[in-house]
């Protein structure tokens, strides 16, 4: 079988080009780790159009709803590994299979940055994560450090003074940066400490996170803690593009139109060189993608 569209991706950008895809009855699946994306990751959403406060997982499923509504195959739990061009059209190998299809939206969004320390591998869900929406509530009444200073970590500090004992926030710059409210709120909150200008060397523990080590002033420190939220930056999702283009950070380059150097091949979110990364503009690119599909597979015909 032969698709009109495969897209790759189920969080604001492929689910929004899903139901602009299923509204102009393009046959067409979503091949996707998960649904919803970092979306999912996050506390409180107080800029998505519409919602004055929703949260994270909440606005998920209002995604979710929408998209099911139309019936959408969703291959979920399904990673893609590769993309080739198969003469005019591409195709898609994924950890289940392979697909092919007159056109791609590629929507793969952007996955946490490793620390590289020692005891981050062994540690990982043993004390250690990457979310704290997901893994925040395991550690109530405990002391935790969220390692970072920018918006992930002042949305995961913020989400954590409610549950946790205490919270270190260790930011490697002199100060934080992210957005002024939310570093108001964690500067204001008694139950976080930041520390600035330190660097993180170890991770360390037993079965458990224990500890993490830090250098300040030349000096090195262990600052004890049960849970480490590793909360310093994003890496776009696109090492199996293949032959699509990426700029030196490796996201897909992409003009106002969508378009990756390959045609019918098109990309949306934060997986793309679009400057910011939001959830509203995610979701518009999906639908501008979406309709350029759409254009494209017209012309094609
Ligand atoms: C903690 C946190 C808080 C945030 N808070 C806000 C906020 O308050 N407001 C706001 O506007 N933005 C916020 N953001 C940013 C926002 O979440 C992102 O800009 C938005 O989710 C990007 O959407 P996307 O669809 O491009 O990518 P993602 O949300 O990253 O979705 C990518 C999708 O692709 C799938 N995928 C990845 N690789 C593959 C593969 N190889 N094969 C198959 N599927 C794959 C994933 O499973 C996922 O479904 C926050 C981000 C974080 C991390």
């Amino acid at each position: 079988m032969v698709y009109d569209l495969i897209i790759i991706g189920a969080g604001p950008a492929g689910i929004t080009a899903a139901v602009y895809a299923a509204r102009k009855r393009m046959n067409f699946i979503v091949i996707t780790n998960d649904i919803g994306g970092q979306t999912g990751w996050s506390g409180e959403i107080e800029n998505y159009t519409g919602y004055q406060f929703i949260t994270g997982p909440d606005l998920v499923n209002k995604f979710e709803e929408h998209m099911r509504q139309y019936n959408v195959i969703v291959k979920e739990n399904e990673q893609a590994e590769e993309v080739k061009r198969a003469g005019d059209n591409i195709k898609v190998k994924t950890s289940k299979g392979e697909y092919e299809a007159k056109s791609l939206i590629i929507a793969s969004g952007k996955v946490s940055r490793q620390l590289g320390v020692p005891g981050e591998k062994e540690f990982k869900n043993k004390g250690l994560t990457y979310c704290a929406t997901c893994d925040g509530p395991l550690f109530s009444g405990k002391n935790v450090a969220v390692i970072g200073g920018g918006n992930s970590a002042l949305d995961a500090a913020l989400q954590l003074v409610k549950i946790a004992k205490h919270v270190y926030v260790i930011n490697i710059t002199s100060s934080l940066g992210g957005d002024a409210v939310m570093r108001e709120k964690v500067e204001a909150n008694d139950k976080a400490t930041v520390l600035n200008d330190s660097q993180v060397t170890a991770i360390y523990g037993d079965k458990f996170v224990n500890g993490i080590g830090i250098k300040r002033a030349g000096k090195e420190e262990k600052i004890a803690a049960e849970g480490v939220f590793v909360e310093i930056g994003l890496l776009p999702n696109s090492s199996f593009a293949g032959e699509v283009e990426r700029n030196e950070r490796g996201e897909i380059k992409i003009n106002v139109k969508n378009e990756t150097n390959i045609p019918g091949v098109f990309a949306a979110g934060d997986v793309t060189d679009v400057p910011d990364k939001q959830i509203v503009i995610a979701a518009g690119e999906g639908s501008k993608a979406a309709l350029q599909a759409f254009k494209y597979l017209n012309k094609i015909r």
